[in-house]
């Protein structure tokens, strides 16, 4: 029996996560479940896991979960804030943690996840982006295992040699990391400056929170998937292609030496890679049928448009720039989608910010949390300048 904490459990991939522990219960019981917002649904979702530990955002978050939760008669105890995440993820009574708290929020229970040796399995990609080698370094100094979730990734670990200690060794020439093109891959540029939030968060293949979603729809998804790519597999940025693939039904591929290319195909649902890395090196079900080729019909692929969606481009510049460049590339795309999404900035406007953020921030060497932090921050309130005040 596994002790599972999931981070972020009333998002979409928490949700998901669940959805798979609930098939299998002999094998995985929830330890902690944590949330920010929608408190009523921690509530049911405590009444239906009964997990040790419910971690919220705030102390007033934390009465309001005690109330919905009074005469339940549940072992849980409730905690609230970063140090309240943090021990539910390093426990020593957990296994696995699924890191699923959106943005930079979660890094700090992530790496606390990472230092105290635990199966980490990483949705929250910008926590590894934000702090790439202090991330790397504490993983390298830990006895943890990082299990990528994020679909192309996993797709990617599951087409390499397991273990693989370099790209090298297993003959491996290039990584082919897909993306859909997202909601506005056939929209002309004129067009792009007036599309709304909820047309940005109207994914064609994926059900996701609201800011992957927009970073689907800007192409930074795949620019900070391009960096975590880099990053989990110890790639040189050259080796990294970006091939838009509209059926995301390839999920990812790997280019061998001798003309293989191998990808790994399923239906587009996260509950795939959830399964796979939960079970990691077994196999168990995750409620996703099996794709069905034929119905499918057809699988396309076309190269990146770089000119609509600059993002792609900012990422890469960030990634070959190095030190906190990553950093700041996050931090300024997380403001400049809260300000989209507020209806604050207009669409293209997202690309702009980050730009003139990355060119007013200084890139400093990432040393350790701290200086991730501030750099952090740093380009934060530059990115608030962009946006006017
Ligand atoms: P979401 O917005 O649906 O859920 C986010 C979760 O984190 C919620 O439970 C929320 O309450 C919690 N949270 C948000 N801010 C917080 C804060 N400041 N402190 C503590 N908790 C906080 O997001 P999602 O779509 O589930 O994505 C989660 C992560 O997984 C993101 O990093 C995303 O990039 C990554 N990811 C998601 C998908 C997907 O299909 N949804 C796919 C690949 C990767
Ligand atoms: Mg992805």
């Amino acid at each position: 029996m596994q002790s599972i904490t999931v981070l972020g459990s009333t998002g979409s991939i928490g949700v998901s996560t669940l959805d798979v522990l609930a098939r299998h219960p002999q094998r995985y019981s929830v330890f902690a479940l944590t949330a920010r917002e929608r408190i009523g649904e921690l509530a049911q979702q405590c009444r239906r896991f009964a997990p040790r530990y419910a971690v919220v955002a705030s102390e007033e978050g934390a009465q309001q979960l005690g109330e919905l939760l009074a005469g339940a008669e549940l072992p849980t105890e409730i905690l609230w804030g970063v140090e309240g995440l943090c021990r539910v993820a390093s426990d020593p009574a957990v296994d696995a943690v699924m890191a699923a708290i959106v943005g930079a929020a979660g890094l700090r229970p992530t790496l606390a996840a990472v230092e105290a040796g635990k199966k980490v399995l990483l949705a929250n990609k910008e926590s590894l982006v934000m702090a790439g080698p202090v991330f790397m370094r504490a993983l390298s100094g830990s006895d943890a295992q990082l299990l990528p979730i994020d679909s192309e990734h996993n797709a990617i670990f599951q087409c390499l040699p397991q273990p693989s200690d370099s790209l090298e060794s297993a003959g491996v020439e290039k990584i082919l990391l897909t993306g859909s093109g997202g909601p506005f891959r056939a929209r002309p540029a004129e067009g792009l400056h007036r599309v709304t939030p909820d047309e940005a968060c109207a994914h064609p293949n994926w059900s996701m929170g609201r800011k992957i979603s927009v970073d689907s729809a800007t192409l930074m998804n795949k620019g900070l998937e391009f960096i975590e790519a880099c990053l989990l597999f110890n790639a040189r940025p050259e080796q990294i292609d970006v091939v838009v693939h509209p059926q995301s039904i390839v999920h990812s591929m790997v280019q061998y030496r001798d003309g293989s290319l191998l990808a790994q195909m399923g239906n587009p649902d996260m509950r795939t890679p959830i399964a796979h890395a939960l079970a990691f090196p077994e196999r168990i079900d995750s409620g996703v049928a099996a794709l069905d080729l034929i119905a499918r019909g057809r699988l396309d692929f076309e190269a990146p448009d770089m000119a609509r969606f600059p993002c792609l481009r900012l990422a890469r510049e960030a990634m070959n720039a190095g030190g906190s460049a990553p950093t700041a590339l996050n931090a300024a795309n997380e403001v400049a989608v809260d300000a989209f999404l507020g209806g604050r900035l207009a669409f293209t406007g997202i690309p702009a910010v980050i730009e003139r953020v990355m060119k007013a921030a200084q890139s400093v060497e990432l040393t350790g949390l701290d200086a991730v932090e501030a750099a952090d921050r740093n380009a934060r309130a530059l990115a608030y300048e962009a946006l006017g005040g």
